[in-house]
């Protein structure tokens, strides 16, 4: 299989519903063995120029095509993506080094957002006004609808790259605006895929462009065009806080880091709770926007939590992406496994022990735990985005609340806990965008509202939140008088 997609891996760009040659291609080598895997385009200002064209002319055929239409497209990408699912995943599994079973579950999850996408598609729909309500409205009908706002700029990260270029392409198709989507430079052959499929399930020319690239340069191209009417970003603070202030008026979606926390009451039962802890700390290395980083253990229960955590931690298979049996491979890049080893040495140096990993081989950073870790430290107090996590103890929930609030960003956060006081004054206390009772901060279903505060971002997505942010409100007034 894997030899069989190598064989079709030379890609050129995706621009009015063509395969355009690009004037310059980089090779795209593997995070895990530094083998190449394909080569792809590497667009210029020029060719970005060529798909706003094709985006911008585009937006008057999806503006006005038929919703049940909008909506058949992404019924039968559905139909197409789940006919080639485990392609899917061994993309994903090459190009990001996601672990084959962790990117079968992205692929399912991918399906189940465009299956959203085609079902709200439908429902796209305004209010009417009871204008009686003021003086002076007498004798006038109003409503509103919601109509496209024409092209969205889509700029994805590497870690989900078919869910998280779904959660922009889907709603866009879906409310009838046309997309460029710049990918994340490492993961560019997940979103060339979707391209193949979607010109087969009928979507016109020019309503999805593909450039891939230098982020800087198509990005800048992207979000300083007058053409393109929003940005929808994910990926991390520093890029996305330079996109706001080069936005102007543009529309803006961010969808940024963090370093998601847990707090564990003293009454938990720790046998089922420990795989879920497990798995949210280092599915695909930590590599999650909501990866849990930091956990805040009831100070009764803090030893036998530890113990129960690292001995299931000690389980985990390390190796391969394109092997079944793997729960760990190599971080998307050496850079983020030099930046680790730093930031878990100043935690050593400044007092924290590590019980578990801390060490490198390759591009694969061992799972890693740390205890007594101060919260200025790096590896809590930034997004780690690695295999490692740090578990500290607390004495009261109030203190638990304040370690997990203290933090520059305030994605999603976790409390298991058996007190529904606790947990409803949690729901009420943790400043973030959402709160999972009795389950770890790393949970999403892709219709759930999904979205950070402070530094984690602006607006939300989940689809049919995406599409009220990628549609405008118009009113309509009708005077009978
Ligand atoms: P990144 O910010 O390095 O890159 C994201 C995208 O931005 C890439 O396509 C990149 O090419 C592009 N880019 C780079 N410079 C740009 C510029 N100047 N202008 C416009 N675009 C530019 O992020 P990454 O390393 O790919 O992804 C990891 C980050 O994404 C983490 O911080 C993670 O938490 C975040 N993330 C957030 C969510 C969420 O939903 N909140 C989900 C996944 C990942």
């Amino acid at each position: 299989m894997k030899e069989a997609l190598k064989e079709k891996l030379k890609k050129n760009l995706f621009i009015n519903g063509e395969w355009i040659p690009a004037e310059h291609y980089t090779p795209l080598d593997s995070p895990y063995n530094g083998e190449c895997i394909a080569e792809v385009p590497s667009a210029t200002v020029e060719e970005v120029e060529r798909a706003l064209q094709s985006a911008y002319e585009a937006r008057k055929t999806m503006g006005s095509m038929p919703s049940h239409q909008r909506a058949a497209i992404l019924e039968n990408l559905v139909r197409l993506l789940d006919q080639r699912s485990e392609e899917a995943a061994q993309i994903i599994a090459m190009e990001a080094a996601k672990p084959l079973m962790t990117a079968r579950g992205e692929v399912a999850r991918t399906i189940q957002t465009y299956k959203f996408a085609a079902e709200e598609a439908k429902r796209i729909h305004g209010e009417t006004i009871p204008v009686d309500a003021a003086p002076g409205g007498e004798g006038r009908i109003a409503y509103t609808v919601r109509e496209p706002l024409g092209v969205i700029g889509a700029i994805t990260p590497f870690n989900f790259p078919m869910n998280l270029v779904a959660h922009k392409v889907g709603p866009a198709i879906a409310s009838g605006n046309t997309v460029i989507l710049k990918p994340a430079e490492q993961t560019p052959l997940s979103a060339y895929f979707l391209a193949e499929l979607l010109q087969e399930a009928g979507l016109p020319p020019g309503a999805l462009n593909i450039v891939t690239g230098n982020g800087s340069l198509i990005g800048e191209k992207l979000v300083t065009d007058e053409r393109v009417q929003k940005i929808s970003f994910t990926g991390s603070p520093a890029v996305g806080k330079h996109i706001r202030s080069k936005a102007g008026l543009k529309r803006v979606t961010l969808e940024l880091g963090s370093n998601a926390a847990v707090i564990v009451d003293k009454e938990v039962d720790l046998d089922k709770i420990i795989s879920r802890c497990v798995s949210g700390a280092f599915a695909f290395q930590g590599q999650v926007c909501i990866s849990l980083q930091r956990i805040y253990v009831h100070q009764e229960i803090y030893t036998a939590f530890v113990e129960k955590f690292v001995s299931a931690a000690q389980k985990l298979v390390i190796g391969d992406p394109l092997d079944s049996a793997t729960d760990v491979s190599a971080l998307i890049s050496f850079r983020y496994v030099q930046r680790s080893l730093d930031w878990i040495e100043e935690a050593k140096q400044q007092g924290a022990t590590i019980v578990m990993g801390g060490k490198a081989e390759g591009n694969i950073l061992y799972p890693t735990v740390l205890l007594n870790v101060e919260p200025s430290l790096k590896v809590s107090c930034q997004e780690v985005f690695a295999p490692i996590v740090l578990i500290n103890k607390f004495s009261s929930i109030d203190e638990a609340i304040e370690l997990v609030n203290d933090s520059r960003y305030g994605l999603q956060a976790g409390i298991y806990t058996q007190n529904i006081q606790t947990a409803l004054n949690a729901t009420q206390q943790l400043h973030v965008g959402g709160v999972i009772v009795n389950d770890i901060p790393t949970f999403r279903l892709d219709h759930m509202p999904y979205g950070g505060v402070k530094e984690s971002g602006i607006g939300r997505e989940g689809v049919k939140y995406a599409i009220e942010e990628m549609t405008e409100q118009k009113l309509i007034v009708f005077n009978r008088t």
